[in-house]
């Protein structure tokens, strides 16, 4: 049976770990044709090296690429476009974590670097593919923002703002691109299962003098399922964004977080 994304080419950026990995091997195993990309181009190795076991005929290609810098943006899509001749779907999903301190013990350095990534580079990456996606006539553009751009969390001000910055974007862009046939989305994530939750978790519990389960504790209790979420969620969420299932599905920002955010 044909995979639901058989076909497309699908560029998904921050894919050699955590959410982005599992996106690109969520969107592999539905035929999708990828471009994958991260800062090093070779810390995408453990990425490929799994869709080469699951799908052994994938077609890949890999590229190095900052999302925060125009040129490095520039050169990345010059590269998806000249090897694919067209793009079906772009992941925005690169992101920093930022700091997590009060306000006032952020530097604008901190702040600035943090929205460089979450923000900055949304707008460079969907902005390299609007083009070829307004003269396809179609296409499915996707962000990963965070249940934090809708629920604040305490320490966590750069990156609250960029994911929040990230809905006002997707919402705009949908509107602009919507005549064209293009859709734009975002996805909200919960706290992730993975290494990066478990050191959001150590420093939340330094920064208020509490124990780690306590801490851990403060992530599970709000979910009505009493968990953290998956990155094969997140990603199977992309699919359906991808897909065709979603063709009636613009300007919205999914949460994916059991159910945490209801909102
Ligand atoms: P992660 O494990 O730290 O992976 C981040 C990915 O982004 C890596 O591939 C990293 O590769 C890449 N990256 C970072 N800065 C980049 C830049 N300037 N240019 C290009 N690539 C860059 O993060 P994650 O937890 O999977 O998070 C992925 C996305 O989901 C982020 O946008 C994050 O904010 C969002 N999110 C995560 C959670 C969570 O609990 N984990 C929850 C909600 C939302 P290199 O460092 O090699 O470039």
């Amino acid at each position: 049976m044909p995979g639901l994304l058989e076909g497309q080419v699908v560029v998904v950026t921050g894919a050699s770990r955590g959410i982005g990995r599992a996106i690109a091997i969520g969107m592999s195993t539905e035929g999708a044709r990828l471009a994958l990309t991260a800062r090093d181009e070779q810390t995408l190795a453990s990425t490929l090296g799994e869709i080469a076991r699951l799908v052994p005929d994938a077609e890949v290609l890999t590229a190095a690429c900052d999302v925060a810098d125009e040129s490095s943006v520039a050169r990345m899509g010059a590269a998806v476009l000249g090897r694919f001749g067209r793009v079906d779907t772009v992941v925005a999903n690169a992101g920093v974590a930022g700091p997590t301190r009060s306000l006032q013990e952020i530097s604008l350095v901190e702040w600035r670097d943090c929205l460089a990534t979450d923000l900055d580079g949304v707008f460079l990456t969907f902005r390299r593919f609007v083009p070829a996606l307004v003269e396809q006539r179609s296409g499915s553009l996707i962000a990963i923002s965070s249940m934090t751009g809708k629920r604040p969390l305490p320490g966590r001000t750069p990156y609250a703002a960029a994911k929040t910055g990230v809905i006002g974007l997707v919402r705009s862009l949908a509107v602009e691109l919507g005549p064209a046939g293009v859709r734009v989305n975002a996805v909200c994530p919960g706290a992730v299962d993975g290494p990066r939750i478990d050191s959001v978790i150590r420093e939340q519990a330094r920064q208020r003098g509490i124990g780690e389960d306590e801490a851990r504790a403060a992530f599970t209790d709000p979910s009505p399922l009493g968990r953290l979420v998956t990155a094969e969620e997140i990603a199977d969420t992309c699919v359906f964004l991808a897909g065709p299932g979603s063709s009636s599905i613009t300007g919205e920002d999914l949460n994916a977080s059991a159910g945490v955010v209801m909102y």
